[in-house]
């Protein structure tokens, strides 16, 4: 990587693995006769929804959705767009969320009140990673893959300015 700061392992490649593995098999326990819309937020989540739902042995159907939430760099400015929406019904269906981390809690909570507003049979949030130390607004992570640090992490989608989504493990990005 090619930061100033120094990265680190955070995940390695392999614990990741065992955590879309474990949560897959919570997930297949609570959806196999239920067909769900799984929805991934744009552009974090695309990596772990590929590895996800490969491991997810029941039909289901995919969306996404573009939210604006981070504007290039760390801080989230508190505002949320869709800038991209869903070609999908939502109404009567049940909806499994799945996001590459929780942070503020800003744009999942919010995509669950715009999500709401459509009328699902049911609505679940699955996320890779969680900060609940950062929390600005309470949010229920149904399917989460680890807690992490109040630090900045990059890699398995996720980016810095853009940079670092193809990485295969998990960094923190460290000098915050
Ligand atoms: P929140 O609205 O919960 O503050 O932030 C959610 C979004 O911010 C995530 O989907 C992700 O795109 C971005 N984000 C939050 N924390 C981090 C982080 O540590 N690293 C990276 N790369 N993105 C983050």
């Amino acid at each position: 990587m090619n930061t100033q700061s120094k990265p680190r392992i955070l995940f390695s490649r392999v614990e990741v693995e065992a955590a879309v593995r474990r949560l897959a098999a919570d997930i297949t326990r609570d959806y196999q006769d239920k067909h769900p819309l799984v929805i991934g937020i744009l552009k974090g989540s695309f990596i772990f929804m590929a590895d996800l739902i490969r491991f997810l042995d029941f039909p289901l159907e995919v969306d996404f959705i573009r939210l604006s939430s981070y504007g290039g760099g760390k801080q989230n400015s508190g505002k949320v767009k869709v800038e991209q929406g869903l070609r999908s019904q939502v109404k009567g269906r049940d909806i499994l969320v799945i996001e590459d981390i929780v942070d503020t809690g800003i744009t999942t909570a919010f995509l669950i009140g715009y999500l709401q507003q459509k009328d699902p049979t049911s609505l679940k949030l699955c996320s890779l990673m969680d900060k609940p130390s950062r929390r600005k607004i309470p949010v229920n992570v149904d399917y989460s893959g680890f807690i992490v640090p109040n630090k900045f992490v990059v890699g398995y989608g996720l980016d810095y300015d853009e940079k670092y989504r193809n990485l295969p493990d998990v960094y923190i990005v460290e000098g915050d």
